[in-house]
C-alpha cells in the first residue's frame, strides 16, 4: 500500500443542543479530520482535541499545526512508525494513525473491528453491538439534572455518568440515585479534587460510597498516580483513571502502584487505536475493569470507538452515545443510533465501516500534502 498523500480537513458543525460552559454558550464547533489517500483507497481519522487545552494539554489548533508541520511529513516519508520521533501529541497521532489504518483496511476489505480483534490478546466473543452510555454535565441545578438524566434514561441509555466536582457531588448523586434506584451510575471529576489534596478528596468522596456507584473517575490530577493509589485505599467505590493515562506504559505504572481498579481507554488520549488495544489487553490480564471513553466525536471517531469497544476486555459500558446526542447533522452515511435495547451497532463494513460526506458549507480549511512533496 503506497500512501499518496494526506489531507487535513477542518470542518465546522452545528451541535444538537447549545453547549453551556463557564465561558459562554457554544452552538457549533470545529473538528480536524485527517484523510489518507493510497492507490487503492482513502481512509479517515478524527482528531479529538478540543478548542481549548483544558482536558489535556492538547488543543485543536495545536494538533492541526503539529499534524501539518511534523507528523504528516514524517508518515508520508517513513510510515506510521516515523511518528515515534515526535513527543506527545497523542490526539494528533491517533487521528493520523486512524486514517492510515482505515485506508489500508478498506483496500483489503477488512473491518476495523476484525483487525483490532486480530491483534488483541483478549478479543472475547464476537459482538455485533455494544452497550451505550452517556455523560451529563454539571447543571448546577438538581431539577435540571434530574430532567436531563430522565431524558437520557428514557432514550434507552444503560449507564449514566455525572460530571462532579467539589461542591457538586453528593447532592446530585443522591438525587439521581433516589430517582433511579437501579441505574448504572458513575461520576467523573476530571481532576477537580486536586486542590483539596488526598485527605480533602477522601473526605468529600467517601460521602459517595453509599450510593452504589460503578466508579469515581479521575478525582485527582493527571500526574498524581501515587495520590490516586492512596485515595483508592480510602474509598469503597472503585477509582477509575482517564487523563492520567497517556500510554500503555502509564497504564503499567498505574497497575503496579494500585492507582486504579478501572481504566477509561480512549484512543485519542493514548496516541492511537493500536496503543488502546495494548492498554485494553493489559487491563484484561491484570483484572482491571475497562471501558471505552469518548470525546464528543463525530461519526468518524465514533465508528472507530465502537470497533474498539467490541473487544472482550471492555467489561463496562463506554461513553458511546448516539450521534444525535451531540450533532445536529453528522458527517457519515450511517451515524451511530441507539437501539431499543440500549446498545449501538458495531460497524461491520471495511475499515471504520462508514462513508464520510462533508457538506461543502461545513469545510473551513483543506490542506493537501503529497508524498512527493508537491501540492
Ligand atoms: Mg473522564
Amino acid at each position: 500500500m503506497e500512501l499518496k498523500g494526506i489531507e487535513l480537513v477542518t470542518v465546522r458543525l452545528s451541535l444538537a443542543e447549545p453547549w453551556v460552559t463557564a465561558m459562554g454558550r457554544i452552538a457549533e464547533r470545529s473538528v480536524v479530520l485527517v484523510r489518507a489517500v493510497t492507490d487503492d483507497a482513502e481512509g479517515w481519522g478524527e482528531c479529538v482535541a478540543q478548542p481549548e487545552p483544558t482536558y489535556t494539554a492538547e488543543y485543536e489548533a495545536g494538533a492541526r499545526a503539529v499534524l501539518e508541520a511534523h507528523l504528516a511529513p514524517r508518515v508520508l516519508a517513513g510510515g506510521l512508525a516515523a511518528m515515534e520521533a515526535v513527543k506527545g501529541h497523542q490526539m494528533a497521532k491517533a487521528a493520523l494513525e486512524a486514517a492510515v489504518l482505515d485506508a489500508g483496511l478498506r483496500a483489503r476489505g477488512v473491518a476495523l473491528v476484525d483487525a483490532l480483534r486480530a491483534v488483541s490478546s483478549h478479543p472475547g466473543p464476537h459482538r455485533e453491538r455494544v452497550p451505550a452510555g452517556v455523560a451529563v454535565g454539571v447543571t448546577g441545578d438538581v431539577d435540571r439534572l434530574l430532567e436531563e438524566v430522565g431524558k437520557r434514561v428514557g432514550e434507552g441509555y444503560r449507564r449514566v455518568k455525572l460530571k462532579v466536582g467539589p461542591g457538586w457531588d453528593v447532592v446530585p448523586v443522591a438525587a439521581v440515585r433516589d430517582a433511579h434506584p437501579g441505574l448504572a451510575l458513575q461520576v467523573d471529576a476530571n481532576g477537580s479534587y486536586r486542590a483539596l489534596g488526598v485527605d480533602g478528596a477522601a473526605g468529600a468522596l467517601a460521602r459517595l460510597d453509599g450510593y452504589g456507584l460503578l466508579m469515581v473517575e479521575q478525582p485527582l490530577g493527571d500526574d498524581d498516580l501515587v495520590g490516586h493509589a492512596e485515595l483508592g485505599r480510602r474509598l469503597a467505590t472503585p477509582l477509575c483513571l482517564d487523563e492520567a493515562i497517556a500510554s500503555d506504559d502509564d497504564a503499567a505504572s498505574a497497575v503496579a502502584l494500585g492507582a486504579c481498579r478501572v481504566l477509561n481507554v480512549k484512543p485519542g488520549r493514548v496516541g492511537g487505536l493500536r496503543e488502546a488495544v495494548r492498554v485494553h489487553d493489559r487491563c484484561a490480564r491484570s483484572g482491571i475493569g475497562a471501558w471505552c471513553g469518548g470525546m464528543l466525536e463525530t461519526g468518524v471517531g465514533r465508528a472507530a470507538n465502537l470497533a474498539l469497544a467490541a473487544l472482550g476486555g471492555f467489561s463496562l459500558p463506554g461513553d458511546l452515545s448516539a450521534s444525535d446526542r451531540y450533532w445536529a447533522t453528522d458527517i457519515v452515511d450511517r451515524p451511530a443510533t441507539l437501539q431499543a435495547d440500549g446498545t449501538i451497532a458495531v460497524p461491520a463494513g471495511p475499515g471504520i465501516g462508514v462513508s464520510v460526506s462533508l457538506p461543502p458549507a461545513s469545510v473551513v480549511d483543506r490542506t493537501w500534502m503529497s508524498a512527493r512533496g508537491g501540492a
